[in-house]
């Protein structure tokens, strides 16, 4: 026994080179391994004799040699092995291609069991490229036998008799789920569950095994990130006094507040009166009306003699929200001052002193606002878009600049509750679920490149009518290799087509001024079509455009892809959404379907959840959730539920898990914690 902490290398059968594989998937200890699930299982348990077998079944037969394998080549890169085998009831041909390896292998009379698909050549009974072990081994044959994801250089041979050594070689497992909790929510015991997730006895077992690391992963994800909780909602903040002077703000907009606007400011106000620091997420679909919400509560803010600070992803969007917070506030005496990080020496000089003296009432920047060099003379509320999920650190720095200061984070990723409540766990939620009335939704297109003339056509009828519109690609330059339309490259041919429209140009790469002029441009019309990167995927607002085209739609998250199709509609007219998507596979099938019969961002982002794809949800990692090893935050949400209640039982019964109950429990919590991908 060599225990779990062990490198792989101690483990019968791996060298160095093997073991330089495994590392590659993440796997250096045994422990690694033994958590290295399999992806299915194939159930080799069904024994059959040859004269019993159907063709197209596959099955084990249990054989003799008959007559060695011989290698005939077909052609040059063809090379047939044939060995014929029996049982008591028949004949088996036995074909291999191209395997230099299986001559040689088997001698007359040996025998062997055999595992594979059954088929038919001139009449006779044949089996190709199966799984053979010598009889009475059973290590591959006469069970359910496990099938791992692979990397080049690994097989499932490999892998599987490394992970029968190791958990031979693991010893006793500790358990470290308490039995108490096991036993309330019906969760294996670890020994148990271990062996029975690799090699089960039946695929109940496997179930109850899958089910307990499932739970495992869950709660030890939920404890994690309850932990970083800190004492945030307890602390002291500033207090609001008169909440009601919001009314003198609302009146003041063009439009009533829809019921679920109303309720969430409601939700963040009454947190501001409370005098404890309000730490909440509002989460909204694309024009659901965050902003204006946003705005009523750094009016409030202002108006109870406080400063309030909205930090924004890029510079263009701290240009907008400057511009439509100054338009909300005309007349108020609310001086709304901007803070980026590409603004002049002097003109920042000039934003501090403002800020410090107060005389700045409303900040809206960049990142640039969590600068040392910034010092509020009284700053109560932070709005911070999603992408601002702060860490410790960062906290501390805003509560340094204020006096722990309100947080309200917006999230235009709209997700189940369920989901939000782990990974927003340190936060409270609002939900703005319902869109302001009247609004058209997009008319969504999915459709190949062999509809590209059209959808060029379609587009030039619209752009001279006096509309605008997106195109978006995934890249910015041409890289190594790349089928990918690219934004340089297309602007250059949008031009070329497009004679009498001026294309602009827009990616991560530039300059924020530049962009920012492209913008602006585009904005004034004197661009009518914008060739760009996802940089335009948040909060920008144009409404003369509506029509969004993007390229490669395949390569997009579908939460992605519905960011950037709320980035048209935004005026009166019928928007057009056009998703060309490469490649014709099943998943691609079904993502563009998504997109086309919804404009429901929580329905989507349910379905990117489901069916995963590339830029999926968990994939991109855009909410840095470690990587899952077994759960489907989808499909395992029963699981999902019963693990959030034992977490919710054990952070009330002993918040640091210190008793020697929860001990091991947290030891396992911190890995997640001290992990590289941090939960930001
Ligand atoms: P979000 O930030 O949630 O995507 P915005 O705040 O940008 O949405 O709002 C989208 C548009 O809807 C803006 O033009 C805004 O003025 C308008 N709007 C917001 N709330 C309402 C409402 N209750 N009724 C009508 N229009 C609204
Ligand atoms: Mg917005």
């Amino acid at each position: 026994m060599i225990g779990i902490s062990k490198d792989i290398q101690y483990l019968k059968g791996i060298g160095e080179k093997r073991a330089e594989l495994f590392r590659k998937k993440g796997i250096k200890t045994v422990e690694d391994l033994l958590y290295y699930f399999p992806r299915s299982h194939e159930d080799r348990s069904q024994m059959k004799e040859i004269a019993d077998c159907v063709e197209g079944e596959t099955v084990c037969v249990s054989v003799t040699v008959f007559s060695p394998v011989k290698d005939a080549r077909v052609r040059r890169n063809l090379l047939v092995s044939t060995m014929i085998v029996s049982d008591s009831t028949g004949a088996l041909n036995v074909v291999w291609y191209n395997n230099r390896y299986v001559k040689g292998q088997f001698m007359t009379g040996d025998e062997y069991i055999l595992y594979g698909k059954i088929t038919k050549s001139r009449g006779k009974k044949e089996m190709i490229n199966p799984v053979f072990e010598k009889k009475g081994t059973s290590r591959f044959t006469g069970k359910i036998v496990p099938l791992y994801p692979l990397t080049e250089g690994l097989t499932q041979k490999i892998v599987q008799s490394a992970m029968e050594f190791a958990i031979k070689e693991a010893g006793s497992l500790e358990e470290y789920i308490p039995d108490e909790i096991r036993k309330q929510y019906h969760i294996a015991e670890i020994n148990y569950a271990m062996k029975n997730i690799h090699f089960p006895e039946d695929f109940d077992s496997y179930n109850i095994a899958r089910e307990r690391f499932v739970f495992e992963e869950l709660l030890i994800l939920q404890l994690a990130l309850s932990s970083r909780k800190d004492e945030n909602t307890i602390k002291d903040s500033v207090k609001f006094d008169d909440i009601l002077c919001v009314r003198d703000f609302v009146k003041t907009l063009p439009f009533p507040l829809t019921g679920a606007q109303k309720r969430t400011l409601n939700e963040i106000l009454s947190d501001c009166k409370s005098g404890k620091m309000m730490n909440r997420l509002v989460q909204g679909d694309v024009g659901s009306g965050k902003t204006a919400v946003a705005a009523a509560a750094i009016y409030t803010a202002v108006k109870n003699g406080h400063q309030a600070a909205m930090m924004v992803p890029t510079e263009i969007l701290a240009l907008q929200h400057a511009q439509t917070l100054t338009e909300f506030f005309a007349g108020m005496n609310i001086n709304v001052v901007m803070l980026t990080g590409s603004m002049k020496a002097k003109e920042k000089r000039l934003a501090y002193d403002m800020i410090s003296t107060g005389a700045a009432d409303v900040v809206v920047g960049t990142h640039a606002i969590i600068q040392d060099t910034v010092g509020f003379s009284d700053l109560a509320l932070v709005v911070a878009d999603e992408q601002h999920r702060f860490g410790v650190e960062q906290r501390a720095k805003l509560a340094a600049k204020g006096n722990n200061p309100h947080m309200l984070i917006m999230s235009a990723t709209p997700i189940p509750r369920t989901l939000a409540l782990i990974l927003y766990g340190d936060l409270d939620i609002s939900v703005i679920d319902e869109l302001p009335p009247g609004r058209k939704s997009v008319k969504t297109y999915a459709v190949g490149e062999s509809m590209r003339k059209r959808v060029f056509a379609f587009l030039e009828k619209n752009v001279s009518n006096g509309m605008q519109a997106y195109v978006v690609c995934p890249l910015v330059a041409e890289t190594e290799k790349s089928d990918l339309q690219n934004a340089e490259m297309l602007a250059e041919k949008l031009q070329s087509i497009f004679t009498s429209f001026n294309i602009g140009l827009m990616h991560g790469k530039m300059k924020p001024k530049l962009k920012e002029a492209v913008m602006d441009e585009f904005v004034r019309g004197a661009i009518q079509i914008l060739v760009s990167t996802t940089v335009i995927e948040v909060g920008v607002n144009v409404p003369n455009a509506n029509i969004m085209i993007v390229e490669n739609a395949e390569r997009f998250g579908l939460s992605q892809l519905h960011q950037l199709r709320g980035r048209v509609g935004r005026g009166g007219e019928q928007a057009y959404c056009i998703l060309i998507a490469h490649g014709n596979n099943e998943v691609t099938k079904k993502r563009m379907e998504t997109m086309c019969i919804s404009n429901d961002g929580f329905y989507i982002s349910e379905q990117d959840l489901q069916i995963r794809g590339p830029g999926d949800f968990f994939g991109t990692r855009q909410h840095g959730l470690p990587e899952m090893k077994i759960a489907n935050m989808f499909e395992d949400r029963d699981i999902l539920a019963v693990s959030q209640m034992a977490a919710k039982e054990i952070m009330e019964e002993d918040p640091k898990m210190e008793s020697d109950k929860y001990k091991k429990l947290r030891k396992r919590a911190d890995r997640i914690i001290n992990s590289d991908i941090v939960m930001n």
